[in-house]
This record gives C-alpha cells, structure tokens and sequence, in this order.
C-alpha cells in the first residue's frame, strides 16, 4: 500500500509554533511584518497571495500585499524591494512571481536583503545555501525536507532524483538534500530516458508543472515520492505532475495534491519570517 503523506498536520504545528513566536515577538516590542510584492493580475497567483495574508494575520504577523501592477517597470520593482529592504518595520519581504515581461526574477531580488529574503529568492541566499551557510530557502524546497522529515523518510545515503531544475525549487530541493547526505541526481527538460533516472530514486521529487507527467514507469517499488507541482484543472480543481492513481500500489508514499507540500510551504513562510523577526531582538 502507499502512504499519504499529507502536509496538513505538520502546516498546522508549524503554525502553532509560529503563532507563539509572533505573540512573544509583539510582546517584546517587535510585532513581525511581512510584505508581498506583486505585480501581475494572475488570479492563481492572487488566490496564491490571499492564502498568505490569511494564514499570516491567523498566527499574529501583519501582512502587507504591495500590489503594484501587472504594468510595473523593473525598477519601480526593484526600488519597492530596497525600500522595504531598509524598512526596519519590515522582516519578511516575498517577490511574487509572474513579473510584467522584461522583469527577472532573480535580477530583481538581488535588491532584496538577504536577512528579509524570506522566500531564498535572492541568488546570495541560493549561493549561501549551495555553501553549506546559513540562509533562507525558498519556501517550498524548505518544505520538501519538512515533509520528509515529518514522515521520518531516511535521506543519509539515499538514492534522491529531483525532477525540475528550477531555482524556486528544483536546484534548492537538490541542495538540501545533498546537505542532508542523500545521493542526488537532477533531471531537467533535456535528460534522456527520465524514467530510466526516476525509477533508482529511494526518494523521488516532482516539480515540473505538467499535469501526469510521472507515471507508474517512473516510480521504482518502494520509493517515496514527493508531487510538488500544482496544475489547474478545466473544473477548478488541482493536480500534481504525479499520475496518484497509476503510481498508488507501487509507491511506497506519496504527498498528495492538493495537500502536501502546498500548506506547508506557506506555514514555513511564516516561520522564516518569525525567525528574521526574532533575530531584531538579539
Ligand atoms: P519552472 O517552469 O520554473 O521549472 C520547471 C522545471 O521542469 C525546469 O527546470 C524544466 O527543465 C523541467 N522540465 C520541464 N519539462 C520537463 C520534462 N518533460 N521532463 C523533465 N523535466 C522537465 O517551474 P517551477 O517554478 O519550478 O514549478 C514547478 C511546479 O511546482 C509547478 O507546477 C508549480 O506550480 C509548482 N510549485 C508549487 C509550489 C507549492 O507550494 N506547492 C510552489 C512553487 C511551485
């Protein structure tokens, strides 16, 4: 049989927690503030950022959504980032993707403090984090490892296979888990034969953004899987890139979707944030 690994109990621990922090954080004079960047009309991405606020305004952070248009220039970007990079108020600054066409997302949030970077968007914290020092991840790589974790899956030794090289989370997801000692092959659009790579994988991790993508031919007897992608469906629903019911039987767990590794990236947003909050009292 396949384990769900459902991520809704841990986003709810790690909100508890959170919550906690924050209430000692206000107490001690340093009520946490985390700010969302958006310049898109995208409706995914604006469900996206009202599942933050929410979340963030139940456990005691104030958010604030800077919307700043779908026609905004890089540099009106790119100064909102600074200016709230110096913000002492401020301790968790996101840079919500997509941008208005000529913007990069990874030039843009150079702009962004690292000690803020609360979503590892900043290319100095993915270099920090490929070296080994201390940084924020991106939220949903960080959240890969939570669950793993979470479902006490060993990783010291293990054969891992990430699909996606992304740097929101692919590349990430394949640094934690070589931190953690995991034996870690990336696969990409141009790797040849991706089952062939797929079906070694003791752990497997998805996040590609195509709907079925990862069938039963993929998944070896026993691996546990990790679905990170989201693709809407025609009636409103979501799915991962992972086939759940080819792959169900075979696999010895899976994260479903929706789910899994969803709540928890955004809990552990939170967290970061509480966390870069905590460091202004010390
Ligand atoms: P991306 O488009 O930036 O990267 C996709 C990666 O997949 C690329 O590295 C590409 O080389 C690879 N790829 C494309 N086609 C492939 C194929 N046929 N075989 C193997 N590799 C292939 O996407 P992303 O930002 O990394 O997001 C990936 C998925 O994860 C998306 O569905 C996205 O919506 C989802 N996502 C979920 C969360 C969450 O919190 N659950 C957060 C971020 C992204």
């Amino acid at each position: 049989t396949t384990a769900v690994l459902s991520g809704v109990e841990l986003a709810q621990e790690i909100r508890a927690q959170v919550t906690a922090t924050a209430a000692e954080l206000t107490d001690a004079g340093v009520p946490p503030r985390l700010a969302v960047v958006v310049a898109t009309d995208d409706e995914s991405t604006a469900w996206y950022v009202r599942s933050i606020a929410r979340a963030a305004s139940r456990t005691g952070i104030r958010c604030d959504v800077v919307d700043l248009g779908a026609h905004a220039a890089p540099d009106r970007i790119r100064d909102e980032l600074a200016a709230l990079s110096e913000d002492p108020s401020v301790h968790g600054i996101v840079l919500q993707t997509p941008l208005p066409g000529a913007a990069r997302a990874e030039e843009l949030a150079a702009a962004l403090s690292p000690e803020k970077d609360v979503d590892g968007a900043n290319p100095v914290s993915l270099g920090r984090l490929s070296a080994g020092l201390p940084a924020f991840a991106p939220a949903t790589a960080a959240a890969v490892l939570e669950l793993l974790d979470h479902h006490q899956v060993p990783l010291s030794g293990r054969r891992a296979v990430v699909v996606g090289r992304s740097n929101v989370v692919g590349r990430p997801v394949a640094q934690l888990l070589l931190r953690r000692d995991a034996t870690v092959t990336v696969c990409h659009r141009w790797t040849r034969d991706l089952a062939a790579h797929t079906r070694q994988a003791e752990v497997l991790v998805v996040a590609v953004g195509e709907a079925g993508l990862v069938g039963a031919e993929h998944v070896g007897p026993g691996a546990v899987v990790v679905d990170v992608g989201t693709n809407p469906t025609d009636d409103g629903g979501l799915v991962g890139d992972v086939d759940a019911g080819a792959v169900t039987g075979r696999a010895a767990g899976l994260t479903p979707v929706p789910g899994g590794v969803g709540p928890v990236t955004t809990a552990l947003l939170l967290r970061h944030t509480v966390d870069s909050a905590r460091r202004c009292t010390t």
